[in-house]
């Protein structure tokens, strides 16, 4: 398909999606399929193959023999680098396919998707030049006898499960890593927003990517998640998602394998405004960090701790800028935030507002569910006097919902930022370095923002502290995690024998 789509209106028919396996679309095994409704529309968009565990099988068996007769791995760098070069040049050129269908899915806005798809293809880019840069180690000074090499080799087959949040993004933050160190691939993403894994295989392959290096399964987690989880003949799982699901992931993988696993996981983001802040924009900043994604977003800034001597005036900017935000259709263009992508996530949402109520937090702005004819949408909510034992205080709640907590000194502030399971992100905002820096080495977060929030690219790496995950992705770090070490000893010298 080319890129002349219309990408302000809905598509006059439903478009199917197979699994991708060998280098070619295939049905399952059993014909199942699921539709897919776009949630701001609540009109059918997709249908794609729900696979069974027999389809996993086949899609790991491909993915096996396309790393064991090393059809990728040993190619050099720079094949390899092409191939991903050539990627991204396609990605760019179906950006507005890939964004259509990544927001008639997901209901987010269509101006966001085109930027994140653009995103994506850079990663490509990225990612093609640590095909070339990944290297070793040397030891020349081990003595005459000895020279030592310490080499970085592919794990293996990865298993790939990606969320419903970002289905397309989080994805490229994974596969050109994982393509670049040279391993294989069998990608799972969400049940409800398959369609934009299918395009990448179907994209990767077009650039010159080997049958079965790529292969795609798409079904429910509990059968085709479970199933990656559990097959001996994976190496690695690379999993993004709850924190409940990720503990499931570890224990499969005592049970089997010992697959490597790499596991980004949930998070409950401060974002500290001090008083010497530039307060208009850290309002706006708060604003973007809280509403982006409708907050379906990892790394959300879902708690604000404000210096207390600013922050009446601090939450009056705050809320002139999100009575502002625009939330609709996510195919208007100017939408800054669309629907909430599942029933589930829309059902959970609203009973955390509930919930905050009850437990005797301030609705200080918002209300919840929006009153539209069609689709689920929720506007942005604060709620202040929030409590540590209040729920709205402590969990992931995954929509446009901030808590608003006081603090009078800097120790106070880092206290409140940690007292958290979760340690994703945290952004901070003053215009004293000695204070950001403080904040910035004593927070316990993978990924930290000062003055800015949500920001980033391929060259910096992402995951988490504590229960937010293990091991990071993207960057040099993030292409370091799909390989292993070995040490290599050569004898230079004679041997002095052991046995006489
Ligand atoms: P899940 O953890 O259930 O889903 C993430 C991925 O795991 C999906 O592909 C899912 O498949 C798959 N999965 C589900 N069950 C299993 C299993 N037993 N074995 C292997 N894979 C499985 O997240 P939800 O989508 O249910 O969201 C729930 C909450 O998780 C959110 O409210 C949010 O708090 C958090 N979350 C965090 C994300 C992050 O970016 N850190 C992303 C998404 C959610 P399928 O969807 O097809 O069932």
């Amino acid at each position: 398909m080319t890129d002349n789509i219309d990408i302000t209106s809905l598509p006059e028919k439903v478009r199917k999606f197979g699994a991708f396996v060998d280098g070619k679309i295939q049905p399952p095994l059993l014909g199942h399929t699921t539709i897919r409704n776009s949630p701001a529309h609540d009109v059918p968009v997709t249908e794609c193959a729900s696979c069974s565990e027999d389809d996993v099988n086949i899609a790991v068996t491909s993915a096996r023999a396309a790393f064991d007769d090393r059809r990728w791995s040993g190619l050099s760098g720079s094949q390899r680098a092409t191939v991903l070069l050539n990627a991204g040049k396609l990605i760019r050129e179906r950006n507005n396919e890939i964004a259509y269908w990544e927001t008639l899915e997901t209901g987010k806005p269509i101006s966001q998707t085109i930027g994140e798809v653009a995103g994506c293809a850079d990663m490509f880019d990225y990612a093609s030049g640590l095909a070339r840069t990944i290297h070793g180690d040397s030891f020349n000074n081990l003595g005459d006898d000895l020279f030592g090499v310490v080499t970085r080799e592919p794990v293996g087959v990865v298993g790939l499960i990606t969320p419903w949040n970002f289905p397309f993004l989080i994805l490229c933050e994974r596969v050109p890593y994982i393509l670049a160190s040279g391993c294989t691939l069998v990608a799972k993403p969400s049940e409800v927003t398959s369609a934009t894994t299918v395009l990448l295989a179907e994209i990767l392959s077009e650039a010159g990517l080997p049958n079965g290096v790529m292969n795609v399964v798409t079904g429910s987690g509990s059968v085709v998640g479970q199933a990656l989880c559990e097959h001996n003949h994976i190496d690695m799982i690379s999993f993004t998602g709850s924190t409940a699901v990720g503990r499931n992931v570890i224990r499969a993988s005592g049970e089997t394998n010992f697959k490597k696993l790499g596991l980004e996981l949930g998070g409950k983001n401060p974002q500290i405004v001090f008083a010497d802040a530039n307060l208009l924009d850290a309002a706006d900043g708060v604003a973007f960090g809280m509403c982006f994604n409708t907050g379906q977003c990892c790394v959300s800034g879902s708690r604000l701790i404000v210096e207390r001597s600013v922050m009446p005036k601090f939450l009056e900017l705050l809320k002139a800028k999100l009575s502002k935000v625009i939330v609709g259709d996510p195919l208007d263009k100017k939408t800054q935030m669309g629907a909430i992508t599942t029933e589930t996530q829309n059902a959970t949402i609203l009973s955390y507002i509930d919930k905050g109520k009850e437990e005797g937090a301030i609705l200080s702005f918002g209300s919840g569910a929006l009153d539209t004819d069609v689709g689920q949408f929720i506007g942005p909510v604060v709620f202040e006097e929030v409590t540590r034992d209040m729920k709205v205080y402590s969990d992931e709640i995954f929509g446009p919902v901030i808590s608003v907590s006081p603090f009078d000194t800097i120790d106070e502030a880092i206290k409140m930022a940690n007292d958290t399971k979760y340690g994703l992100a945290a952004s901070v905002w003053s215009e004293t370095v000695e204070k950001v820096l403080q904040v910035s080495r004593q927070v316990q977060a993978g990924r930290f923002w000062v003055n800015t929030t949500l920001a980033g690219g391929p060259e910096l790496p992402l995951g988490g502290f504590k229960q937010s995950g293990w091991g990071r992705e993207a960057g040099k770090y993030g292409v370091e995690e799909y390989t292993q070490i070995k040490s290599v000893h050569f004898s230079t010298g004679k041997r002095a024998h052991w046995i006489q």
